[in-house]
């Protein structure tokens, strides 16, 4: 197919989106470990996840069977609103690179929590009002998932109450007034609100709070009141399963037009994006279908692929949550304060860390400043500003073309775009200003990480 046919963006009409969501345990050998019992150390099954999960997520959480799980009709009446998003021919960068790569972005910042994020929000608001919930409660870290929940709970008509890492709730009090305007009820984590909250502010006094420690507020607030659940933005099973719609999609483009993607390449916080846009690929190359190149991309801040083990460890903080079998940092792992673009947290999704156990799926960590110029170069040719978290694939989709320009291959490079970066210019002023470090942890702070992840008969490493 020539150039030409090619067009700029690729629309799927409203009758091509997705209809059900894609689970690809159902494809996989080696099934992600299950979550564990912290204190009992035994997998927990539906009744005991009942008093922090909505039934429906549950079911989802624990379902390694289903291929496909219908969307609801509402959920995909909300979808409607933004979707389908745009996936997007980079032709601009590709000239400015020189490259012979044909370059692809799927596009999720095209609405207003500026994240593929809202895809699961619609998803957890909507069960739990089915469910006959009054309420929800979350954590938020940058400020995107708080956004999409509290955008989606207004939306379905359920309470919203976001413990928002204190740092970000002050340094990014724009994003603070957007969740208030969707109505939910906002409060900057350790706060003295929750029992867990009270205990880390008397043990670290002064803390700027971590996702970890956001978490376990969250789980408290919402097992102590009537009528409520907690929900997850990422590493969940169920968000991976939500957030299938950006795969299927790009899947659907791709196959439409007849462009098969060489290289597949995505951020990882928890791994939500990513999992959601490699599934349906991965199905294909789980099945025997088709191969794939699938490239995970993290901080070197925070490099939980990359350095850390394969073990089961707390989700969270104050230690309130299940264990899950992930590539972790350990609980206590806090990236270096200067660290500014996102991905912070110190575990990873269990299907994404199964799979690259598996070595069916790579990782690269890549420092901040070489992120913020890819962001940069990206920005000027492009038009659209990346969200921080984005740009460590806008920097390794980089990395790849140039490589082509090299050995001269064209090949198919797809990444995924999660979303646009107006709320992070405090990150963007320090590296305009040239005031922006790199840390990388060493092996010390590494190994101390790790000196937190609970040892026990079969957890030794
Ligand atoms: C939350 C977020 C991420 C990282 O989360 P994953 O669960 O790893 O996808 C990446 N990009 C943006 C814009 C986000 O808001």
């Amino acid at each position: 197919m020539s150039k030409n046919e090619i067009p700029y963006k690729i629309y799927l009409s409203e009758n091509e989106l997705p209809t059900s969501w894609y689970n690809v345990r159902a494809d996989m050998k080696n099934k992600p470990a299950p979550l564990l019992n912290p204190a009992t150390h035994e997998p927990l099954k539906f009744d005991d996840l009942r008093p922090i999960f909505c039934d429906e997520l549950i079911k989802q959480e624990l379902n390694d069977t289903d291929a496909y799980i219908p969307i609801p009709k509402e959920i995909l009446e909300f979808y409607k609103m933004y979707r389908p998003a745009p996936l997007v021919r980079a032709y601009c960068l590709e000239k400015k690179l020189g490259t012979p790569a044909k370059i692809y972005y799927k596009f999720e910042g095209n609405n207003t929590s500026g994240s593929h994020k809202l895809n699961s929000a619609i998803a957890q608001a909507y069960y739990a009002k089915q469910q006959g919930l009054k309420g929800v409660t979350t954590e938020t870290g940058a400020g995107q998932w708080g956004t999409a929940l509290s955008m989606a709970c207004s939306y379905v008509g359920l309470d919203c109450q976001v413990y928002m890492v204190k740092c970000s709730y002050e340094q990014k009090p724009f994003r603070r007034e957007v969740i208030r305007t969707y109505g939910a009820q906002i409060t900057p984590s350790p706060s003295d609100t929750t029992e867990v909250g009270r205990k880390i502010l008397q043990e670290f006094p002064g803390t700027t709070g971590s996702l970890g420690c956001a978490i376990s507020e969250a789980v408290e607030a919402a097992t102590k009141q009537e009528g409520y659940r907690y929900v997850l933005g990422s590493v969940l099973n169920q968000v991976l399963l939500h957030q299938t719609v950006i795969g299927l999609e790009t899947m659907t483009a791709m196959d439409k037009y007849g462009i098969k993607p060489d290289v597949i390449i995505g951020c990882a916080g928890g791994g939500s994006n990513l999992g959601g846009l490699i599934s349906p690929f991965m199905g294909r190359k789980l099945r025997g279908e088709a191969d794939y190149q699938f490239i995970a991309v993290e901080p070197a801040s925070c490099p939980s692929l990359t350095r850390g083990k394969f073990v089961y460890d707390f989700c969270d903080t104050g230690h309130v949550c299940p264990l899950a079998k992930m590539y972790t940092l350990g609980s206590e792992f806090i990236p270096s304060a200067n660290h500014a673009g996102g991905l912070r947290y110190h575990g990873m999704s269990a299907i994404l860390s199964q799979l690259y156990d598996d070595k069916l799926m790579e990782a690269r960590s890549v420092v901040q400043t070489d992120v913020f110029k890819a962001a940069q170069e990206f920005a000027r040719v492009e038009g659209i500003l990346p969200a921080p978290e984005s740009s460590h694939a806008i920097k390794v989709a980089i990395d790849e073309a140039l490589k082509c320009k090299e050995t001269g291959e064209e090949k198919t490079i797809l990444f995924g775009l999660t979303g646009t970066g107006y709320f992070d210019m405090y990150a963007y002023k320090a590296y305009n200003d040239g005031t922006m470090g790199d840390y990388i942890p060493t092996d010390e702070d590494i190994a101390k990480g790790l000196a937190g992840v609970p040892r026990f008969p079969g957890n030794e490493f």
